[in-house]
C-alpha cells in the first residue's frame, strides 16, 4: 500500500512537516535517520526559539515536536533511507533496515551535517578527543584545556557551553574578526575561561590514542606553534545531506537542493524543507517554517493528484 506522504529527516523541518500533514489527516510516516532530532538535538541551549523565554535544550525541543505530531497521528520509524526512486510514481524508498516503501509524495528534510577540518589526526582521533558535539562530549573534559575551531555562532555558543567543564577553552579562528552575532561575541569576550587564538588554522591534530596537542599555523606570519589540549571541538559550518538525491534532483555546486518559492523540486510531489536547501538562514525556526510550507504544498499536491492523476500533474 502506498503512503500519502513520507518525510525523510527528524529535525525541526521534518517534525513540523509531520505535525502539519498529520493535522491534515494524511497519516504521515517520518523516517528519522539513526540520530533523532538533527543538528538542533546536538545543541545544549536553544535561546532563540520563540515560545521558550527561559530557553530549552535541543533534545527537549525536538521531543516535544515529536509528541505534538504523534498526537495527531504521525508515525515514526528509526531507520536510514538508502535509496530513493523518483522516476516512478508512487516513489519508492528503500532503507538500511531492509524496508521498502511506496509514497505518493515525499518531503526531504535531511538537513545538514558538521563539516570536518580534513587534517591529519582528525579521523583517527574522532571520539578520542575530536568532537563535533559539545552537548554530547563536553562532560569528558572537566578541568581540561580544550580547543574550539571556528568563528561563527556555533563556535562561540558551544565554546561558552564548554566553559562549564573545561579549565580553558581556546577558540582558534582563521581570521581576527568573528562572524558570530554580537550577543555571543560579548559573552565570549567577557568570559575569563575563553582565550582567542587569532589568524590561525589547524595543520595537524596530534595524539597517541587521545588528543595531545594541535599543530597551528598563523596564516599572517606563517609561524607555527603547539597548542596543548585534551580535546578539540570543530565548528566550521555544515554541508547538506543530499548525496542520496544526486542524479535525480537539481542541486547547486555545494550540494544544496534547488527548489522554487513553494519548495517544489522539478519532480511533482517531491518537496524540500530546511537545510537541505536553505544555505542562507540555517535557523531552527526557519527550518520549522519551511516544514510547514512543504507540508501545505504536499497536501495540495495530494488533492490535485486525486483529482487529476500523476500523468496530468507531470505535464
Ligand atoms: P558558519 O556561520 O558558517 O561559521 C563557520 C566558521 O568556521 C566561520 O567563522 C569560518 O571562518 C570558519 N571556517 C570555515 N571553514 C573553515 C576551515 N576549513 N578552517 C577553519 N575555519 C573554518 O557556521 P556555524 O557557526 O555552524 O553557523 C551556521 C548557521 O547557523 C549560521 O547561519 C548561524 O547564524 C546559525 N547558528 C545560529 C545560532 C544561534 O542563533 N544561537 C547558533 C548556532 C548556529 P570565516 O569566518 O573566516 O569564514
Amino acid at each position: 500500500m502506498s503512503e500519502n506522504v513520507i518525510i525523510i529527516g527528524s529535525g525541526p523541518a521534518g517534525l513540523t512537516a509531520a505535525l502539519y500533514t498529520a493535522r491534515a489527516n494524511l497519516s504521515p510516516l517520518l523516517i528519522s535517520g539513526n540520530e533523532f532530532g538533527g543538528q538542533i538535538a546536538l545543541t545544549n541551549e536553544v535561546e532563540n526559539y520563540p515560545g521558550f523565554p527561559d530557553g530549552i535544550t535541543g533534545p527537549e525541543l525536538t521531543e516535544l515536536m515529536k509528541q505534538q505530531a504523534e498526537k495527531f497521528g504521525a508515525r515514526f520509524e528509526t531507520d536510514q533511507v538508502s535509496k530513493v526512486d523518483m522516476q516512478v510514481h508512487p516513489f519508492v524508498l528503500e532503507t538500511e533496515n531492509g524496508a521498502r516503501y511506496e509514497t505518493k509524495s515525499l518531503i526531504i528534510a535531511t538537513g545538514a551535517s558538521p563539516r570536518r577540518l580534513g587534517v591529519p589526526g582528525e579521523m583517527e582521533l574522532t571520539g578520542r578527543g575530536v568532537s563535533y558535539c559539545a552537548t554530547c562530549d563536553g562532560f569528558f573534559f572537566r578541568g581540561k584545556e580544550i580547543a574550539v575551531i571556528g568563528g561563527g555562532d556555533s563556535a562561540l555558543q558551544e565554546g561558552l557551553f564548554l566553559t562549564r567543564f573545561a579549565s580553558t577553552v581556546h577558540i582558534v579562528h582563521r581570521r581576527s574578526e568573528l562572524r558570530a552575532q554580537p550577543v555571543l561575541k560579548e559573552r565570549a569576550f567577557e568570559n575569563p575561561k575563553i582565550n582567542f587564538v587569532w589568524d590561525s588554522v589547524v595543520e595537524n591534530i596530534e595524539g597517541n590514542g587521545t588528543v595531545n596537542h594541535l599543530d597551528l599555523v598563523n596564516v599572517r606570519t606563517g609561524s607555527k606553534s603547539d597548542l596543548p589540549v585534551s580535546g578539540v571541538f570543530v565548528y566550521i559550518g555544515h554541508y547538506p545531506n543530499t548525496e542520496l538525491f544526486k542524479g535525480q534532483l537539481e542541486m547547486n555546486e555545494e550540494g544544496y537542493l534547488k527548489v522554487d518559492e513553494r519548495l517544489h523540486t522539478k519532480i511533482p510531489g517531491v518537496f524540500v524543507a530546511g537545510e537541505a536547501h536553505d544555505h542562507i538562514f540555517k535557523q531552527a525556526i526557519v527550518s520549522a517554517g519551511f516544514g510547514c510550507m512543504a507540508a501545505m504544498e504536499a497536501e495540495k499536491f495530494l488533492a490535485d493528484l486525486e483529482h487529476s492523476g500523476y500523468a496530468a500533474l507531470k505535464g
